[in-house]
């Protein structure tokens, strides 16, 4: 997401650019596919126009915990896409915007040369030098440039399910959350008459369902019958969900060396049910991209960006606190439906790109 961006957008303004990126074709990643204004706004100047791809719009969230659910619209304008659909699109476009990409070849290594370059070790032995990089392995770390270990070890999970007919239309244009013991996932639908189910869970918890994801998942329904309703007669669409662990929430990266970039899951990894990750990829990607054409050393770049998001993570790693709460869970959804607009405010504040303006005006035009 990150690599398409900030490619596409140096690549418009004459520059030459390679994307290498591991995955020979795009496919299923852990994510709840949920665009946010502001990711819709990005995706759009990238030429990307997500309602001609299937994106459903999303009006609303739900919130559903024990046996009580609230509701209230969002704040602003969003949709749901497959990420399949999107990064398909996203390389496309970095295609057309003249970027050469690598694809199926892994970087294994980076590091400084003696002439100050960057020099990349690809999993086959060679080497790419270039003045500058923009990393932007999301999930993954890339030795020597690790973030630091997630003490919850959060493990994600995306599932795809074909839900009953009484339940797709019931979820509509609703994108849930769910709370329950030990973390909090998701369900909306996307593009093809499918629901997503993304979930997350502290390690610990998973571990009491004997580390496997059916019982874990038995046991989220458990104890959020919403969730139990929904997934009623639903069909599952994968043979397993593709799950990942190691999530560092919260972090936000200090500094980077000279001419290296650092954008995406690898600048600040935003709690997951904010569903605004995509948002920050291409924000990140869009103010290194402008940052760099300025002429701006990585470091001010990161130091930068680092002061202008901190506010909104620490606000959404609070909130994600809060969900996890038994208390929380038990209280939430009945002060919701007392006062609702705690969810509309909850969401707009947790918005970090839109309130993180911080790249240089001299590129802007
Ligand atoms: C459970 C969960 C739910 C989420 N739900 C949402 C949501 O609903 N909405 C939202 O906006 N955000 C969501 N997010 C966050 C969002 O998925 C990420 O923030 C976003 O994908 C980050 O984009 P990125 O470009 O940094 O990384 P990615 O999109 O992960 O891209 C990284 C790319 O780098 C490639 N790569 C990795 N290592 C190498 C290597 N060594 N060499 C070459 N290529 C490499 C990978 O193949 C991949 O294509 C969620 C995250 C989680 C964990």
């Amino acid at each position: 997401m990150a690599g398409c961006a900030a490619s596409i957008a140096l690549s418009r303004k004459g520059r030459s650019v390679t994307l290498i990126e591991r995955e020979p074709t795009p496919r299923h990643k852990v994510c709840g596919e949920f665009l946010s204004g502001e990711a819709l706004e990005d995706l759009h100047a990238l030429g990307i126009e997500v309602a001609s791809l299937g994106a459903v719009p999303i009006d609303f969230v739900r919130l559903a915990a024990a046996r009580r659910a609230a509701e209230a619209p969002l704040p602003f304008p969003a949709a749901s896409l497959t990420r399949k659909a999107l990064d398909t699109a996203l390389i496309a476009e970095a295609i057309a915007a003249g970027v050469r990409i690598e694809r199926g070849r892994s970087v294994q290594s980076l590091s400084r040369t003696t002439s100050n370059k960057w020099e990349a070790t690809l999993d086959d032995g060679t080497v790419w030098e270039a003045p500058t990089v923009f990393l932007a392995t999301g999930k993954h770390d890339l030795r020597g440039y690790a973030r630091p270990k997630d003490p919850q070890r959060w493990v994600a999970f995306k599932m795809y399910f074909r839900l009953a007919p009484a339940q797709a239309a019931e979820l509509a244009r609703a994108s849930e959350l769910m709370l329950y013991p030990g973390g909090y996932g998701g369900i909306q639908p996307v593009e093809g008459g499918i629901a997503n189910l993304c979930w997350v869970v502290q390690q610990r918890y998973l571990a009491r369902a004997g580390s496997r994801w059916e019982n874990f998942l038995a046991k989220m329904q458990l104890d959020c019958p919403h969730l139990a309703m929904r997934l009623a007669g639903a069909e599952p669409l994968l043979a397993k969900p593709v799950a990942i662990t190691h999530i560092p929430y919260g972090y936000i990266r200090r500094t980077s060396e000279d001419g290296l970039y650092c954008i995406g899951d690898q600048a600040a990894v935003i709690p997951s049910f904010t569903g605004d990750g995509i948002s920050i990829a291409l924000h990140t990607a869009r103010c290194a991209a402008a940052a760099y054409l300025a002429a701006e050393p990585a470091p001010v770049f990161q130091a930068k960006l680092r002061k202008a998001m901190l506010a909104q993570m620490r606000l959404a790693e609070f909130a994600a606190d809060g969900l996890n709460n038994s208390l929380a869970r038990a209280v939430l959804p009945f002060c919701l439906r007392v006062w609702p607009g705690v969810m509309r405010v909850t969401a707009k504040l947790t918005r970090v790109a839109h309130n993180a303006a911080l790249a240089p005006h001299a590129v802007a035009s």
